[in-house]
């Protein structure tokens, strides 16, 4: 393999590509192709020849998943060492970049399908309700003693909001989600002050926590016109586990997995003037902007790492660079229509490579 991820243990920084399938509406309206993907070269292709305009692209990632792919193969794949290094005591994150409509929620939580019996999966679970069941099937057959909390948060406009606090029914209209503070420790970390953090036992207390989470936030994208395509959600797991060295003294492995959904890729290219949001966007743009800039460093081993110029990073810093492991999941859709921007996200998906 060629991968960074493998063969450089200070950076660990692994990109992997995912093109979703035309969906039932391109298919029905003849929406041109335009993206090839080839799993076993990991390339990427883009290829449009219309008179004036002619584009042909090929880009390499760690790993390609065409729109063929399955949940429980890219999870298997790409994403099933990363758990495992958590549980060796590594932070470790998994970003799914893209425009909004590729299939980052997809990938990340799933495609909504019920579950069917406890600790059985729809096939189109995604990568978080595989990694908790990963995480308590190795911790169960290790009969570790462990504990663990999780936390679920959203970062919109460069604000905090909770997507655990409990429900404040006097308003509807949004503002039980109040922003909280991101504070310095004088350690050189973060924290993020009043952030719920639930301590959890069992994989289905794990499952009702993310549903809560994922419902809330899916309500803010209805009722602020689709908000959720221009904020950020980290869930982050952190487990500390008890483990006793052969001479019989005992030691506490801290590993932390944060699973984030970023803002749809589209905001980093789109014009805040254009659409009135000045701020907005130039906001957005920060967040994106910065961890391609952080990410960027780390590959290439430059000294200033730009954590502090966002949120986004400033709070994944515990998790970025360091003794840790990062996976982007950059996704793109196979349409023409798609195609100017799938070229940006392939780009920014290559140059953290
Ligand atoms: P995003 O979160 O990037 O805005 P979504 O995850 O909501 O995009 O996906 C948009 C639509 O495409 C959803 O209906 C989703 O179920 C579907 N979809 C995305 N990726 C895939 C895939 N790999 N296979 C099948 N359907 C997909
Ligand atoms: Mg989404």
């Amino acid at each position: 393999s060629h991968s960074k991820y493998d063969k450089d243990k200070g950076v660990n920084v692994q990109v992997i590509l995912r093109c979703r399938p035309l969906s039932e509406e391109e298919l029905r309206t003849n929406t041109p192709v335009v993206i090839s993907c080839n799993e076993h070269r990991r390339e990427v292709s883009a290829v449009q020849n219309i008179a004036n305009k002619q584009i042909d692209r090929t880009f390499v990632f760690d790993k390609v998943f065409g729109p063929a792919s399955k949940q429980k193969d890219l999870f298997h794949q790409a994403i099933s060492p990363i758990v495992n290094e958590v549980l060796e005591g590594y932070n470790c994150t998994i970003f799914a970049y893209g425009q909004t409509g590729t299939g980052k929620t997809y990938t990340m939580e799933g495609g909504g399908g019920r579950k069917t019996k406890i600790g059985e999966f729809p096939s189109d679970a995604g990568v978080i309700p595989r990694a908790v069941r990963q995480i308590f099937d190795i911790l169960e057959a290790q009969c570790a003693e462990y504990s663990m909390k999780v936390t679920f948060l959203e970062l919109y406009n460069e604000e905090i909001t909770d997507l655990l606090a409990p429900d404040d029914s006097k308003s509807s209209d949004d503002k039980s989600k109040k922003p909280i503070a991101l504070m310095e420790d004088g350690k050189g970390g973060v924290f993020v002050r009043g952030l719920e953090e639930e301590v959890v036992y069992t994989a289905s207390e794990i499952y009702k926590i993310l549903d809560k989470g994922s419902a809330k936030r899916r309500t803010a994208e209805t009722l602020l016109n689709k908000q959720s395509s221009r904020s950020h959600s980290i869930f982050s797991i952190t487990i500390h586990i008890k483990e006793c060295t052969p001479e019989g003294e005992e030691m506490i492995k801290c590993g932390k997995l944060n699973l984030v959904d970023l803002a749809g890729s589209e905001n980093i290219s789109r014009s805040g003037a254009r659409d009135g949001r000045a701020r907005e966007a130039g906001e957005i743009n920060k967040s994106l902007l910065t961890l391609g800039r952080v990410i960027n460093a780390l590959v290439e081993h430059s000294g200033h790492v730009p954590y502090r110029d966002s949120k986004l990073t400033r709070l994944l810093r515990d998790s970025l660079g360091g003794k840790t492991k990062t996976c982007i999941i950059a996704t793109i859709s196979p349409s023409i229509h798609c195609l100017e921007e799938t070229l940006s996200t392939l780009d920014y998906a290559h140059r953290a490579k």
